[in-house]
């Protein structure tokens, strides 16, 4: 009886030894794919972001030069590359023409002109472009927004007398 208890204690205190050699086992194991992993695909986080911006931006002014990206907003959006079809053809963008003919542009675009980042030249056809998708009962609210964003750009460039008595 008492060899039993001996022997049942022996073979806790090894168990633990062995989870314990287990865990650290595996956590060599998750260091080494880790490591393997960078090392294999030989590029950081940062390098790799890098690249991508990098193509991105090589892209979208390939397709300036080729009139096959016209966007509404002050810079580009990079949207359009991966939204497409939808917004143009392959990695084109249509936004600027989607949004004077009165169809919404991506949905980027729609963030970035909602936070006053839309080219100004045409402010008068965000409001419309975007309620457009989002529902005609939002395109008040919508003209609002776009006023307060846009409206000093908008005197600016079509020197009304309101503005002017501003
Ligand atoms: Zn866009």
């Amino acid at each position: 009886m008492v060899r039993w208890n001996h022997l049942s204690i022996y073979n806790m205190a090894e168990d633990k030894v062995s989870l314990s050699a287990k865990v650290w086992l595996a956590i060599i194991f998750i260091l080494l794919i880790g490591f393997s992993l960078i090392i294999f695909n030989g590029k950081t986080m940062d390098e790799q972001r890098q690249e991508f911006v990098e193509q991105k931006q090589e892209i979208i002014s390939t397709l300036i030069d080729q009139g096959q990206y016209a966007c509404c907003l002050e810079k580009p959006c990079v949207y359009c590359i991966e939204k497409t079809p939808g917004h143009g053809e392959g990695a084109t963008c249509h936004c600027l023409q989607d949004v004077v003919e009165g169809r919404h542009p991506c949905g980027e675009c729609i963030g970035e002109i909602l936070e006053g980042h839309g080219n100004k030249y045409l402010s008068q056809y965000f409001a419309a472009a975007i309620a457009e998708e989002v529902g005609q009962e939002h395109l008040e609210t919508l003209k609002q927004i776009i006023a307060q964003k846009y409206d000093d750009a908008a005197c600016e460039i079509n020197q009304t007398k309101e503005c002017q008595d501003e």
